[in-house]
């Protein structure tokens, strides 16, 4: 065992006794345990996190705690979704605020795995899973590889979870589109249920990353907001290309710059053209603040036909 591994293990185990809600970090031990439930007819929610917790992610939880018996949070920094290691290791780890956070909220089971309690190693957690254009805009342009980590992962903890609902947040649009895709290709038995964004007082959403951001950059964040509500509000008054050039002036400034803002249908992530032939565009975007990537999406035209 690394000094790392051993240091991460004490904290853990000191963390385990502070609290009265269970935190289980062994894999085999929660799925022996969510099997024993499933036995006894109960209903497993799950929000699966990196940590870092916030009301965003609370906000997952209040839905979990309504809709089923037991209610699980996994805290897991996945290393395979990050394409830059600087961004995994300043990825904040704050395990005992978050472990009070749920216990306060009502969760039931805290799942904090190590990596090698989700990747054991020799064996192979690749998923083969056809997804076209959906990981590669947006985001997936942007982060190579970065959503085969985010399927990887989400597929290893359904299968150790067992859920009967799975807990997602709009925060994260084209993550949870293409869960939804893994879900109904392999016809999993879990229901997704998606919750929509928590904004700061000023519109900015909240996220663990906004710990990083100065005083001025949690202010000026608010730029994201107020463009993306400006674009819905205004949206018949310009094309599709009008808006996006715009947006991209509105975004950069001395203390901002966007990486890209683009409309994509809400199905299927197809980059949007032409506003008239799709019934649901989301707005999305990806800006840097003082050295922070932030992303955030409104929906912008929802039109349902039966
Ligand atoms: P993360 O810890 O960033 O991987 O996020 C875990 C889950 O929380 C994902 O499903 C996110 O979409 C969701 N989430 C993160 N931020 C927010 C927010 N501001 N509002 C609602 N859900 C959020």
């Amino acid at each position: 065992m690394t000094r790392k591994v051993r240091k991460r293990r004490q904290s853990l185990e000191q963390c385990i006794a502070r609290f009265n809600m269970k935190i289980v970090n062994d894999a085999n031990e929660l799925h022996a345990m969510a099997k024993a439930w499933k036995a006894q007819g109960k209903t497993i929610g799950f929000t699966p996190t990196m940590g870092a917790l916030h009301k965003g992610h609370i906000s997952l939880v209040a839905p979990s705690l309504k809709e089923n018996d037991i209610s699980i949070v996994s805290i897991f920094v996945n290393p395979t979704q990050f394409n830059e290691s600087s961004d995994l290791e300043k990825y904040p780890r704050t395990l005992d605020e978050d472990a009070a956070l749920c216990e306060a909220a009502g969760v039931d089971i805290i799942f904090a795995p190590g990596v090698n309690d989700v990747y054991p190693e020799g064996a192979d957690y690749s998923v083969d899973l056809p997804l076209g254009n959906m990981a590669t805009v947006l985001e997936g342009e942007h982060r190579p590889g970065h959503f085969e980590g985010v399927i990887q992962v989400v597929k290893r903890l359904l299968e150790i979870c067992i859920p009967d609902h799975l807990y997602m947040g709009q925060k994260d649009f084209q993550q949870f589109s293409i869960i939804q895709r893994m879900i109904d290709y392999f016809e999993m038995p879990v229901t997704l249920r998606v919750c929509p964004i928590k904004r700061a007082y000023n519109g900015l959403a909240l996220s663990s990353r906004n710990q990083r951001l100065s005083k001025e950059g949690k202010l000026l964040g608010s730029i994201i907001y107020s463009t993306l509500c400006y674009v819905k509000e205004n949206f018949e008054e310009k094309s599709i290309a009008e808006w996006r050039e715009w947006a991209m002036l509105e975004l950069t400034n001395d203390w901002s710059t966007p990486e890209y803002f683009e409309f994509s249908d809400g199905q299927t992530l197809e980059t949007v053209h032409d506003t008239s032939k799709h019934d649901y565009i989301v707005a999305s975007t990806a800006v840097w603040i003082d050295e922070v990537r932030l992303i955030d999406n409104m929906t912008i035209k929802q039109e349902f036909s039966n």
